[in-house]
C-alpha cells in the first residue's frame, strides 16, 4: 500500500501540518468551506449533494504521537421521509476527533517500519503523510453518524394512506370505512325519494285530465 500516493495538497480535504510544527502543544485553528465529495452520507437514504457546500471548523493540535484533528462539519443533507416520501431536508452537524500518527512512530513512540504494513491495528489508524493530512475518511464517518437512518419530515409523520396512499398528514381525517358508510345512506334515501315523485306525477296528470274535462 503505497500510502504517500494517495494526498494530494491541492484535494480540498487536504490539510498541511507544517505550519503547525511537530512541537507538542501547538495548536492551529482552520474554517475552511469545501465541496462535498460524492457519495457524502447513506446512500439511498439522506446525503449532502455532491458539491454542495460543508463548511468545516477544525483545531490541529500537535502531539507527541501526531496531529490531533478535532472538528465540526455543517452541511444540509437531503434524502425523503422514510414514511410518506416527501423530500426533506436535514441541517447537518457533525462533530468528530481523530488523532493521524506520525508514519515514524506507533503510539508508544517506537519506530515503526512502513504504515499500514501488516498489522491490523493499523488499518484504522491514520497517518500523516510528508506533512499532509486527508480530512475525507474521517469526515465520510462523522457524517454518516450523525445523519438520520430513518429520516422523516416531522416525527408524528403518518405516512401514506394503505389503501389509496393518499399522505395522511395532509388529511388527517381521511377514512375510507366512513366514507362507504355515508355513500350507501345517500343511496337509500334517493331510493325512497324516487318513489315518491312517481306518486306525485299521477297525481298531477290526473289533476289535468280533468280541466280538459270541463
Ligand atoms: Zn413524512
Ligand atoms: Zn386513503
Amino acid at each position: 500500500m503505497v500510502l504517500n500516493a494517495r494526498l494530494d495538497h491541492r484535494d480540498p480535504l487536504v490539510f498541511d501540518t507544517h505550519e503547525l510544527g511537530r512541537r507538542p502543544g501547538a495548536l492551529q485553528r482552520l474554517t475552511r468551506t469545501v465541496d462535498a465529495p460524492r457519495d457524502f452520507g447513506i446512500q439511498g437514504v439522506i446525503g449532502v449533494p455532491e458539491g454542495a457546500p460543508v463548511e468545516l471548523d477544525l483545531r490541529l493540535e500537535s502531539v507527541m504521537e501526531g496531529v490531533l484533528v478535532t472538528g465540526t462539519a455543517r452541511a444540509k443533507a437531503e434524502g425523503e421521509c422514510v414514511r410518506c416520501l416527501e423530500p426533506l431536508e436535514h441541517q447537518l452537524e457533525a462533530d468528530f476527533q481523530e488523532l493521524f500518527s506520525y508514519p515514524d512512530a506507533d503510539d508508544r513512540g517506537r519506530p515503526v517500519a512502513e504504515p499500514g504494513d501488516d498489522a491490523e491495528d493499523d488499518e484504522d489508524r491514520l497517518f500523516v503523510e510528508d506533512g499532509l493530512i486527508g480530512l475525507e475518511p474521517v469526515l465520510r464517518d462523522a457524517v454518516v453518524l450523525a445523519l438520520p437512518m430513518q429520516p422523516v419530515c416531522q416525527d408524528d409523520c403518518q405516512g401514506l394512506c394503505s389503501e389509496c396512499g393518499v399522505r395522511l398528514s395532509d388529511d388527517p381525517d381521511h377514512h375510507h370505512d366512513a366514507v362507504d358508510i355515508r355513500w350507501a345512506a345517500l343511496q337509500g334515501l334517493a331510493g325512497s325519494l324516487g318513489d315518491g315523485e312517481k306518486d306525485e306525477m299521477s297525481g298531477a296528470e290526473a289533476g289535468v285530465d280533468e280541466k280538459q274535462e270541463k
